[in-house]
């Protein structure tokens, strides 16, 4: 038994690490960052967006789901650490509040966010660590977009377009620590396992 009990929370091990991951619809962002689950830390930012639900969705795990007026509000009361309008429709945004909270914990907080959203970040949290996934060709990130039949064709087209301009803006610009290109799953898992060990190590040693 403890000679002295309190209810304090437990100080956390190590530093938080608020880590960026951005790239195309269908890249395969998530599967990538659910192999190396295990491994890390991370728990996700849930966003809230005020596209429709999709029906494999869960409101509050994939996002919370609100509509317009709501946004509009979260923003004119700093609610969120970022937001964007993507796709020329919907707003997207990282509710802030949760991820301070986890930061303070040591938790790897993974944001899952557009070139425009990690811009923002980037401004006021320069140590980030952002990776931008990469589809093996543009050809081949099509015929997922389409294969995997969630959207419309008008909504395809609109998600490649959008696709091909985010590729060649996070090429263009220094916004990202890595590029990483999702050819073979195990390889892209690897990579991004060996870059976040040695992000990690750095920021041990206060590097960052
Ligand atoms: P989807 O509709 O496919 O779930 O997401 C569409 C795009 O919105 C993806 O590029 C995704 O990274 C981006 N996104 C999702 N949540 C956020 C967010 O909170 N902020 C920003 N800026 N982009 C987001």
């Amino acid at each position: 038994m403890p000679l002295v009990t309190n209810n304090a929370p437990t100080p956390p091990t190590h530093p938080g690490m608020l880590m960026m991951i951005s790239g195309p619809s269908g890249v395969g962002k998530s599967t990538l960052i659910q192999k190396l689950h295990g491994k890390f830390d991370f728990v996700f930012s849930v966003s809230a967006t005020t596209r429709a639900r999709t029906e494999h969705e869960v409101d509050g795990v994939d996002y919370q789901f609100i509509d317009e007026a709501t946004f509009q509000k979260w923003i004119a009361e700093d609610r969120f650490l970022e937001h964007a309008l993507v796709f020329d429709r919907y707003y997207y945004g990282t509710p802030k509040e949760p991820v301070e909270a986890q930061l303070a914990q040591g938790r790897i907080v993974v944001l899952d966010i557009d070139v425009q959203g990690a811009r923002q970040v980037r401004s006021h949290c320069p140590d980030a660590f952002g990776v931008f996934i990469l589809p093996p060709s543009e050809d081949i990130l099509y015929h997922r977009l389409v294969s995997r039949g969630r959207d419309a064709p008008e909504v395809i087209e609109k998600r490649f377009a959008h696709a091909r301009s985010e590729i060649a803006l996070a090429k263009s610009e220094s916004l990202y620590d890595a590029l990483i290109v999702n050819d073979v799953l195990d390889r892209a898992a690897e990579e991004l396992d060996a870059l976040l060990t040695n992000r990690l190590n750095e920021v041990a040693r206060g590097d960052h």
